[in-house]
């Protein structure tokens, strides 16, 4: 009876699922419209343009974010904003570039996430992620950190090192399958030299987060949460008016298929506990 319930419960839940954007999911976009159109006000007025159009598919929250950067992306493709290219060297970058270096510096997405976004390959993501990293760091910024070079010789139990999409990025993207990470701990407890290599290009890889130019302060933030949340429910009251209020919705939620079938299962369940007892 217990999971009957829970499971009911569950349900319901999830019928609430992608009516209102995550906020933190609004933050992300925030910073991802930030990166691709520089100022706030800008950014601000593309984020509200873009959800409200996606408000009129119900995705989930992933793939909300998802579609709505994939559309920003191609926007600011299309209609790159003048002179943005001079406010900082990040804005030299392409669109679609600013958009990797964003959500991997600061979102933290993964590589499977970043390509489904795009609409690419998994695979091309460690390369493509090097060498946009590579020439931001030392094209765009002339940043004064070391370059990470590959190791001069290789030891005989050292990983294999493949200069267009090395071991270390891939250990601090957190990409390392489980026994190519242990094999790498192992290693690193044992080489000097891999240890060095890694620590190299960890501070490039923090040098670049540094340089990202899409910090946002907190009453701008909550500035933005709050007129994307508005935003969103009211194209939510727009387009789907039966699911707003909550008797509509638990109607709507009752009136779903699988869970009749969970209220008569319930209901044969009780009738036999009770003739039962
Ligand atoms: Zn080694």
């Amino acid at each position: 009876m217990t999971t009957i319930l829970a499971l009911t419960v569950k349900l319901w839940l999830n019928s609430f699922r992608g009516f209102w954007v995550n906020k933190e999911d609004i933050k992300t976009l925030t910073r991802i419209s930030r990166s691709l159109w520089g100022d706030f006000d800008r950014s601000l007025a593309i984020s509200e343009d873009t959800l409200s159009r996606i408000a009129l598919l119900r995705l989930s929250d992933e793939l909300i974010l998802e579609r709505a950067s994939k559309s920003m992306i191609e926007r600011a493709e299309k209609y790159p904003p003048k002179l943005l290219k001079l406010t900082h060297p990040f804005f030299r970058m392409a669109p679609i570039e600013r958009f990797l270096l964003t959500t991997l510096h600061i979102e933290k997405w993964g590589y499977s996430r970043i390509a489904r976004t795009l609409g690419i390959e998994t695979s091309l993501m460690e390369s493509w992620a090097w060498a946009t990293r590579i020439k931001y760091c030392f094209q765009e910024m002339e940043a004064e950190v070391e370059y990470p070079r590959g190791p001069s010789a290789l030891g005989n139990s050292c990983p294999e090192y493949n200069a267009s999409a090395p071991w270390p990025q891939r250990l601090l993207d957190d990409e390392l399958g489980k026994r190519e990470r242990s094999f790498i701990s192992n290693h690193l407890m044992a080489c000097q030299s891999c240890r060095k290599l890694l620590e190299v290009t960890r501070k490039m890889m923090f040098k670049i987060e540094k340089m990202i130019p899409v910090d946002t302060s907190p009453e701008e933030m909550d500035f933005a949460t709050n007129r994307i949340d508005d935003v969103w429910k009211s194209g939510e009251a727009l387009f789907r008016p039966s699911e707003v209020t909550f008797g509509r919705s638990l109607l709507h939620f009752l009136g779903r298929p699988k869970v009749q079938f969970i209220l008569v299962a319930s209901a044969v369940f009780c009738l036999f506990w009770f003739t039962r007892t």
